[in-house]
């Protein structure tokens, strides 16, 4: 059995999810065959609370070290990620059921993510100079300063287990935060062995550590710490929220998409076909920024399905843990998401749209659901309004780019979008009329890869972002410091005692200082 962080001792607690009480263990299993792979001591919310006080300790010395010290440690996990990758990448694709390709974009992501923030991130953190907007207040030195949380908690979903956990851990160590990260009970090993190569192999201070379990593992984190990153679905997201008021704790949520596509009359129809398969169907659909519905104009409509259709039809699906970089599509992660995705695709089936290739589970052990694509899609149809996160592109039919954007904005949701136009100029219109996070002009999912860029999502998809200066500002409360320039008087004119006369410059002063034009400001 694999040990949390801190000693087991567990004590059965209400599930604040479910209501039923957490076991004291859990197994992780292989989703292409269903084999258990180990099993993963729970964290009591005692256990969470002694590791929080653990790195709140060393959280100190971590933040005094300063940026050269950070990124010291950070670039030893750098290196130490490269030489473990192939390692690494096995027991991704063993947890998660990804394909080669697709399990090796978690490191990927990382490596360079860490490049990313210890160059960038003492840029964005940097003291901000104010310069104060009354010319009397120009004697002071105005400044905003940036201060760590101290513990950030961060709880994470299955579909890219260390991507959205390491990788959100990142800036918030560079700022100087410990952080604790609670894992999906699905995918926690690849995470567990990164932190234990951390602790382990390099020695690095003791600012990064897993804490396991479900709900009540979770909820205990968020009572614990100062900042929590939640990734997951907007169910849940809620759920930490509102856990979260209680201690008054701030909270980034990163939740659920339908992410829309609009293909207009002048796009590429083969880059905009191949695109929609990449976008739609990497990681096996299961990518919240996924392509999760697509509008097409009518001119274009036929010969894009057919294009989409072929495309799909050549993809491969099966386990490549063996024979690396043979399959496109793998496995779900997660026996629940399979049974969601296979009820949109039949009630879609039942309303009348059109199942153009797959549409059904594999037979035999394992967590195979085919490639899928559905045409003559309307929004009458779950496929078209709920998140499927899986491997299913429904196409949808539409007369014109009004009417697309008029459907693309009709969800609840707002995390991203992509738009495939007959130009950039075209693209970028339609663009900035989507109501969401982000919209990739003929292209998709790019932006992920900007890290420059805020990335987080509107309405019922999430509040706050990750990458860009916000993505490292959220984790660290903002100081207002005012400095004297100059030698200071024992007392100053606004200070007490108040009277009639002091007062009758005071407001004199004032009335020259709001007022505009010479005559106003002297009260003529
Ligand atoms: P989930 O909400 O079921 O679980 C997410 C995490 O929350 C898990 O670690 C889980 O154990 C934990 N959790 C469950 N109950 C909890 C509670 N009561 N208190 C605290 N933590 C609790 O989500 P999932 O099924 O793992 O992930 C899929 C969802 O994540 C999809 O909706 C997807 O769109 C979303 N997602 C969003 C992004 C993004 O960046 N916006 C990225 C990836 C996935």
């Amino acid at each position: 059995m694999t040990k949390p962080e801190s000693a087991a001792g567990v004590e059965a607690a209400e599930a604040a999810s479910n209501g039923k009480p957490d076991p004291d263990s859990f197994e992780v299993r292989r989703p292409t065959d269903g084999t258990v792979i180990d099993t993963v001591a729970v964290a009591s919310a005692e256990d969470v609370a002694a590791t929080v006080a653990r790195m709140r300790e060393a959280q100190r010395e971590w933040e005094a070290i300063g940026f050269p010290g950070r990124r010291h440690w950070l670039e030893k996990l750098r290196d130490w990620m490269l030489d473990n990758q192939d390692r690494l990448d096995d027991l991704m694709q063993a947890e998660s059921g990804k394909v080669r390709a697709d399990a090796a974009l978690e490191c990927f992501y990382c490596l360079d993510a860490i490049n990313f923030w210890v160059e960038r991130g003492p840029k964005f953190l940097a003291d901000e100079v104010v310069q104060p907007h009354l010319t009397l207040l120009r004697a002071k030195r105005a400044k905003v300063v940036y201060r760590p949380f101290g513990v950030v908690g961060i709880i994470s979903p299955w579909n890219f287990p260390v991507i959205l956990s390491l990788g959100d851990a990142l800036p918030a160590l560079v700022a100087g935060n410990a952080v604790a990260i609670k894992p999906s009970e699905l995918t926690p090993l690849t995470l567990m062995e990164i932190v234990r190569g951390w602790r382990e192999e390099l020695g690095a201070p003791d600012v990064l550590a897993v804490v396991n379990g479900m709900g009540e593992t979770g909820g205990a984190l968020v009572d614990e710490s100062d900042y929590v990153q939640f990734t997951g679905s907007e169910r849940t997201g809620k759920i930490v929220m509102k856990r979260a008021a209680e201690t008054l704790t701030p909270v980034s949520l990163e939740l659920g998409g339908k992410d829309p596509m609009i293909v207009t009359r002048g796009a590429d129809v083969e880059r905009a076909a191949n695109a929609t398969a990449f976008g739609g169907l990497l990681n096996t659909g299961q990518i919240c920024i996924s392509i999760e519905r697509v509008y097409v104009e009518e001119p274009i409509y036929d010969e894009f399905v057919e294009k989409l259709r072929a495309k799909v039809e050549e993809l491969r699906q099966g386990d490549d843990s063996d024979s690396h970089y043979t399959s496109e599509l793998g496995a779900m992660t997660s026996p629940a998401q399979t049974e969601i995705v296979s009820s949109h695709v039949e009630d879609a089936r039942e309303a009348g749209a059109r199942i153009l290739t797959g549409g059904k589970r594999k037979d035999g052990p394992g967590e195979w659901y085919e490639p899928t694509l559905i045409a003559d899609a309307d929004h009458s149809m779950r496929v078209m309004r709920e998140e499927t996160f899986g491997p299913v592109i429904p196409v949808m039919k539409v007369k014109d780019v009004e009417e697309a954007i008029e459907l693309a904005n009709d969800t609840k949701y707002g995390l991203g979008s992509s738009v495939f136009a007959g130009d950039a100029e075209e693209g970028e219109r339609i663009a900035r009329r989507i109501d969401a996070g982000h919209c990739n002009v003929n292209d998709v999912l790019v932006n992920y890869n900007v890290l420059g860029l805020p990335m987080g999502g509107w309405k019922s998809s999430g509040i706050g972002v990750r990458h860009g200066a916000q993505g490292i500002r959220r984790f660290c409360h903002t100081e207002a410091l005012t400095i004297p320039r100059l030698p200071q008087p024992k007392s100053e004119p606004l200070w007490y005692p108040y009277g009639p006369r002091q007062r009758g410059l005071v407001r004199r002063l004032y009335r020259f200082l709001s007022a505009r034009g010479v005559r106003n400001r002297i009260g003529l």
